[in-house]
């Protein structure tokens, strides 16, 4: 009997299943034409510093926008681009329109604002990343401090010695390097510990019950901790609501990115942001700084 309804779940899984494996594949499909046809476009998040609320950086991410679909969010296509080794090129238009980008942006006189962009590891650790970056950062005349390129904590661990290679490189250029949702891989502490990583980004599952004396808020705290033994600045994502501002804020996180400062905007938007400079929530309020 049990045996029997394995069975049947098994099935039920399958076919949910293959109706998600349909869609994928039927969007895999268009994905080349529409790299190529530029449909993609990036939305920008602003990273903000947690003591005065001034954006530091702006976190690229890919929308898909599609004529029949709508704007489609990276969740519907990443994984799919990376099934059809299609995420070499989306990557590829990703840096070099994040770097377009930022040059405009300092054409219009911001110079000291980060633009990130993730970096998945199938296209880092092609023996012409390296190159790939540099011709991004020469196309658009972007000095290499300004551009962060985000990599996985997953990747840590696989292909190590190789990917170490790369950090080092792209380190060398002076792009700065972030570690993306820390806290939900597998890699060791010491080879963390090797690799010239700037930033670690607390993965956002921790920050959700930070505000609750809870598993969440020791975690929390022992990873900001570890970020900060490590000489690295450490990044809360996810920030929803003033009482996680606060628990982060106390526990010394740098830098907060989060729906509580501003979801991910267009490029126009983010210029705006740009243009003020300064995000407040409420507890804000009493460290605003004056602005002329
Ligand atoms: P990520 O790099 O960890 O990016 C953060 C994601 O969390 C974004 O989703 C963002 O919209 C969302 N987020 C930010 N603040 C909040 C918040 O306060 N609450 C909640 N619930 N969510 C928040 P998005 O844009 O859908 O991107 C999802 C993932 O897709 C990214 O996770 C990243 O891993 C991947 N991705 C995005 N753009 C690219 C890209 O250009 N290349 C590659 N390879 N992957 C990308
Ligand atoms: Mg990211
Ligand atoms: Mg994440």
């Amino acid at each position: 009997r049990a045996k029997r309804r394995g069975r049947n779940t098994v099935e039920v899984f399958n076919n949910e299943h293959a109706a998600e494996l349909r869609d994928r594949m039927a969007l895999g499909g268009r994905l080349r034409d529409a790299i190529i046809g530029n449909e993609l476009v990036l939305y920008f998040q602003p990273q903000v510093n947690a003591q005065n609320g001034r954006i530091v950086g702006l976190e690229a991410l890919v929308r898909w926008q599609t004529p029949d679909l709508g704007l489609l969010p990276p969740s519907r296509f990443i994984r799919v681009a990376e099934e059809l080794g299609l995420v070499v090129q989306l990557g590829r238009w990703v840096l070099d329109a994040a770097c377009r980008q930022l040059r405009a942006w300092l054409d219009a006189g911001h110079d000291d604002v980060l633009v990130s962009v993730n970096i998945s590891m199938q296209q880092m650790l092609r023996p012409t990343f390296i190159e790939e970056v540099r011709e991004a950062l020469r196309a658009s005349g972007v000095p290499a401090r300004m551009l962060e390129i985000e990599l996985t904590e997953n990747a840590i661990g696989e292909s190590e010695t190789r990917l170490l290679e790369t950090v080092t490189e792209l380190k060398a250029l002076g792009v700065q390097l972030a570690l993306d949702d820390f806290g939900v891989g597998y890699s060791s502490l010491s080879h963390l510990k090797q690799f010239p990583i700037d930033k670690l980004k607390i993965d956002r599952s921790f920050i959700v019950d930070v505000s609750t004396e809870s598993d969440g808020a020791a975690l929390a705290r022992a990873v900001i901790a570890l970020g900060h033994q490590l000489g690295m600045a450490v990044v809360a994502q996810g920030v929803e609501t003033e009482a996680q501002l606060g628990f982060l804020r106390r526990n010394h996180c740098d830098l907060f990115q989060g729906f509580l400062f501003g979801a991910p905007v267009d490029a126009r938007d983010a210029g705006r942001l740009l243009r003020h400079r300064y995000l407040l929530p409420g507890a804000f309020a009493s460290t605003r700084p004056d602005r002329t």
